[in-house]
């Protein structure tokens, strides 16, 4: 029980969270919509049964199982993971450009995920070196990378309200 109320509590705070911060760069539609597919049963009971409380259940369940069915449904739903945006061809698996606004809500998604779990050791960097910690084993459109790259370190260098100041500017 207790880790149905947490996971339940921590997917709840993520999402009014996201949903605050893409309001705030303008996307209110991608905001209201933002990780639904998360309460679907699926994705729910996994988080549940993964549950850490400082860092993603799918981390842990991949750790465990070796795969994740949760974020195999998550991934392929939602619009904000670079994984949503692969596509196989002739010539293999190949990353598609994706666009603006779901990076920009891939960013929203980023810094409040990085502020949940790292609690008083978050940082205006952190999320830009969670992404680098990963960034040398993921498929991801090298424009896709450049923008979220670039948001990432114009975060660490102004904070995050220049940030959304400079995206509702420059992307919006
Ligand atoms: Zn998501």
């Amino acid at each position: 029980m207790g880790d149905f109320l947490g996971h339940l509590s921590t997917i709840n705070r993520h999402k009014y969270r996201v949903t605050k911060l893409c309001f705030r760069c303008g996307l209110y539609k991608q905001g209201l919509l933002h990780d639904l597919s998360k309460y679907s049963l699926i994705e729910f009971k996994a988080g549940v049964k993964f549950y850490q409380g400082n860092r993603s259940p799918i981390d842990r369940e991949k750790e465990v199982l070796g795969y994740s069915e949760g974020w195999l449904h998550h991934k392929g739903r939602n619009k904000h993971h670079w994984e949503y945006w692969l596509d196989n061809a002739r010539d293999g698996i190949k990353p598609i450009e994706m666009p603006t606004r779901y990076v920009i809500e891939m960013f929203c998604d980023r810094v409040v995920a990085s502020q949940i779990y790292q609690k008083e050791n978050y940082h205006d960097d952190s999320a830009l070196n969670y992404y680098l910690n990963g960034r040398d084993h993921i498929m991801i459109h090298p424009n896709t990378d450049k923008l979220i790259m670039h948001l990432l370190t114009y975060l660490s260098e102004h904070g995050l309200d220049e940030t959304v100041a400079y995206i509702k500017t420059n992307l919006r």
